[in-house]
Formats: C-alpha cells, structure tokens, sequence
C-alpha cells in the first residue's frame, strides 16, 4: 500500500552507526571490489502460477451480493493438506472484516484518516458466522484475538500430509467507508473480506491485529475458483479474469495466489491490452482514466517482466478506488486511489501505478512479512519504480525522482526511534511510515545497485526467482543476498535497517 503523502524536508541528516557496523559494511564493500567478475543474474521465475498450484490449498468460493442491504453471503470451502510438518489440532482463518466492528479497532479509524474514510460517520462491518464444518462436521471456533480478526477452530488431529476439507458459511455487513475494505458511495471495494487461513509459522498461527499503518496481512499462495452473483449493472474489477455466464454469474480461477480480491461499481468503464502474454484490464469512472492507467500498467509490466522476471499469472487488473491512499495492492490486482486520476496528475498515477504493480513481484509473487518487516515488500517496490522511470525517462528523471522519493526522506528529521526494519505496530501515522519505511527503505537497494556488479536489479531477479510463490523471511533476503553477493553483506542491512537516524 501506499500512503498519500510525502513531507520533504532539507534538514541535514547525521547518521548514528554503531561504530562497528559502519566499519563492517566498509570491509564488506573493500572486500566486494577485490572479487573477481560479476555474479550473472539468474534467469526470472519461468514457474507460472498454474504449476506452483499443485499441492497448494483449493478455494472453492460463492459470493453473492445484496446491495440493499450491503453484504456479502460467503459460502467458502478448502481442500487443504497439512504441510506444516507438525499434527495439527486447530486451524485459524484470518476475519479482516471483523475490525471494523468498531470504531477502537477499525483501522480506517485513524485520526488522520477518519474524516476521509468516514465521511458520514464511523459505519460498522463484520462477520456473521453461520457455519464452520470440518470434513462435513461441525467444528467448534472461536476468536483469538481482540479484533476478532483471527478464528480458531478445533479440527480432529490432523497428521502432516494429511488433507481435510473446510467449510465456511457467513455473511460480511461491508461498513460505509471509503478504504480498501467498504462501499464507497456506490462502489463495493472488498479487500480482505474473504476469510483465508493464516499462515503457520514456527510452530503456531499468526495471529497479527489489523494495525492501522500498513498492511497487516500475511498469508501463504492458494488455488481460487470463485463465483460471483451480484445485481445486474454492477462491474467487478477483480484478481481473475471473470467471464459472466448463461446465468448471470461471474467466475473465474486464480492459483497460486495469496489473496483474491475484487471492487465492482456500476460506474466502472473498461480498457483492455495485453503486455506479453498477460491480459491487462484497467477500470475507472471515465474511459480517459482507464485507458491511461492501462497504458501504464502495460509498461510496468512490461519493464519488470525484463528486470525481475515473467509476471506470474494470466491477467492484471487496475481499478479506481475511492480511498484516501495512494493504491492497494492484492496478487492479480491493485487498487489506485481515484484522486490519481485527476486530469492534472498523470505524473502521479504513473508512479502509483508503477509501484503497485511493483507488489506483484515483491508481496504477492514472493510473499514476506508485510506485518513485521514492511521494508521487504515496501521498499523493494519503491527501489522497482525508481528503476521503471530510469528505464523508462532517462537518468535525469531518476534522480530527480530519487531526490524526492529517498534523498529527501534519509534528510527528514524524525523523533523517536523508527528504523525501516520496525514492525508496522511501531508507526503512529502514515507520513513516518511512508518517509521510514518507503523511503530510508528504499536507500539500502540503491546503496546494493552501487555495490552489487549485477546491481540491485540482478539480486531482485536472483531472490524472486528462489521464492517465487513462497514466503520470504528476513533471514531469507539476508542469506540469498549474501550468497548473490558471495560475502556477508548482514552488517549492510544492519545500518540501513535497523539504525537510528538524528
Ligand atoms: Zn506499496
């Protein structure tokens, strides 16, 4: 995601190093010259989505629409096989929609978004819960955690490599409110609403509460098959492709993916193209609009195609959203803020439209902790979109774009101590998490494409190839990046990452 505002501030900026990082990360560098040759960039992922679904749990999705009442009836079934290595006793779902209950725990309650989001007044959403079975049983659940965004439900052991199948029946109350999850004026924007299981991590559930800032969400790839019924007129810009049939209903498939996604308005117009072999579909209230987003898809597509790999799956979809934010991004989809759209600022939709389209390769091809290491995904798609205007403009567009996107920020004075390798809970407002983690973020790729022969871009290539589909920790950046770089660049990432900045 992308918060909408950047504070630029020509402060001069001293950093604080431990003293012995500083001196590492120069050894590492002296050391990086001495080495012979350069490493050749690996080819890009080649594994499309349609393999890496094999073996991966299997959505089968019903939706249905009411737009008098604003809900969404859920019907939701997985074919899951335990993977975990471990028996499992329990399995936990992810019910985003459930923090909108209140105005304590909506996220979109945040002061500096309130008014913005709520334009009438806070509105509630959530779950209603009808039915969870496990392989044709009831199965008893409950709720974990404080804002009843993490359900819990007691399963019968489950031995590693076994498989089960689980149902869910609720409905979702979608809450007025204008942000990645809510119907703004008469447009449904559905972000997380589908439950999905949470990922399993060393040995228990994630359970994160939806923070405010960023984007809590972290959840391994899965198969789709959803239907879709909703009133006539209205049209779904969605993470499949969706053909409608003979009856009425919207279906489409998407796998290996980590979340399914879908807006429809009844004001939505259409462009399609292709880039490649991929169908690009671009929706927004006027035809202007779309096709110039379109446009700018299709180049950013097109662009890290060639730096970072094939983009992984059969379609891409851009759509206006009526939210504060810059854009949202989901696998197959992002929303962009219909601000962008603005005759006057097609400089900026180009940018947002490059750096969302960027999460395709960094969050939603190579999945990492968007929770507590918001960098890995934030930062690798600020770098990427600096990297499509070099491509696309020229150097001189790059730095002026640098200046503002990174030089400015690393100036930026800032209390307290927020480093790029916070955790999301760590941020209270949008502008720091955006100068931190987007910004300073970014500065550790651009010191890498200085350090590195293959450049920053080849390292990307090299990682997204490794995790394509998969979950990236940390640790897993840190050691691919040394291997690429053949010596421990860990010290680098210590400055860059975790420093405190006066
Ligand atoms: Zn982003």
């Amino acid at each position: 995601m992308a918060g909408k505002r950047c504070i630029l501030s020509l402060f001069p900026a001293r950093r604080r190093l431990a003293g012995v990082c500083a001196a590492a990360a120069i050894l590492a560098i002296l050391l990086f010259a001495l080495l012979p040759g350069r490493t050749a960039p690996q080819q890009g992922t080649g594994l499309r989505a349609a393999e890496a679904g094999e073996n991966l749990p299997d959505y089968t999705v019903t939706l249905r629409l009411d737009d008098q009442e604003d809900t969404l009836a859920i019907s939701e079934t997985v074919l899951l096989r335990n993977d975990t290595g471990e028996t499992l006793s329990s399995l936990m779902v992810r019910t985003w929609l459930n923090a909108f209950q209140s105005e304590e725990t909506s996220p979109a309650a945040l002061e500096e978004l309130y008014d913005a989001c709520y334009p009438e007044g806070f509105s509630p959403g959530g779950l209603t819960i009808y039915d969870v079975l496990w392989n044709g049983e009831r199965a008893a659940y409950a709720y974990v955690n404080e804002d009843q965004t993490a359900l819990e439900m007691q399963i019968p052991a489950l031995e590693n490599g076994q498989q089960g199948e689980l149902t869910l029946r609720c409905v979702a109350q979608i809450p007025a409110c204008c942000y990645r999850t809510g119907k703004a004026g008469r447009d449904y924007q559905l972000g997380n609403v589908l439950p999905l299981l949470s990922l399993y991590q060393d040995g228990a559930w994630r359970t994160d509460a939806y923070s405010a800032v960023g984007d809590p969400f972290v959840s391994a790839c899965a198969n789709f098959h959803v239907t879709l019924h909703a009133p006539e007129g209205y049209v779904p810009a969605c993470s499949a492709a969706l053909t409608k049939g003979a009856d009425g209903a919207w279906r489409g498939d998407l796998r290996a993916a980590r979340d399914f996604c879908l807006c429809l308005s009844p004001d939505y117009v259409t462009a399609s193209g292709r880039a490649g072999e991929t169908a690009v579909y671009s929706l927004s209230k006027t035809a202007q609009g779309a096709k110039r987003a379109l446009e700018y898809a299709k180049k950013a597509l097109e662009t890290y195609a060639s730096l970072y790999g094939a983009y992984p799956y059969p379609a891409f979809t851009v759509c206006e959203a009526n939210f504060p934010f810059s854009g949202m991004e989901y696998p197959g989809l992002c929303m962009i803020g219909a601000d962008n759209y603005r005759e006057d600022r097609a400089d900026t939709l180009e940018l947002v439209v490059a750096h969302e389209t960027a999460h395709q390769w960094f969050y939603a091809l190579v999945g990492s902790d968007q929770a507590l290491q918001p960098w890995q995904d934030e930062a690798l798609c600020e770098y990427a979109m600096l990297r499509y205007v070099r491509a696309r403009y020229g150097q001189g567009s790059y730095e002026t774009l640098k200046y503002y996107r990174v030089d400015a920020p690393m100036r930026e004075k800032l209390s307290g101590s927020l480093t790029p390798g916070s955790p999301i809970d760590y941020f209270g407002n949008l502008t720091d998490y955006r100068t931190v983690v987007y910004g300073r973020g970014a500065a550790l790729l651009l010191a890498l494409d200085e350090l590195l022969p293959g450049g920053a871009d080849g390292f990307l290539k090299a990682y997204g190839s490794e995790f394509a589909f998969r979950f990236a920790t940390r640790a897993d950046f840190e050691e691919s990046l040394n291997r690429y770089a053949k010596m421990d660049l860990s010290p680098l990432l210590l400055d860059y990452l975790d420093t405190v900045m006066d």
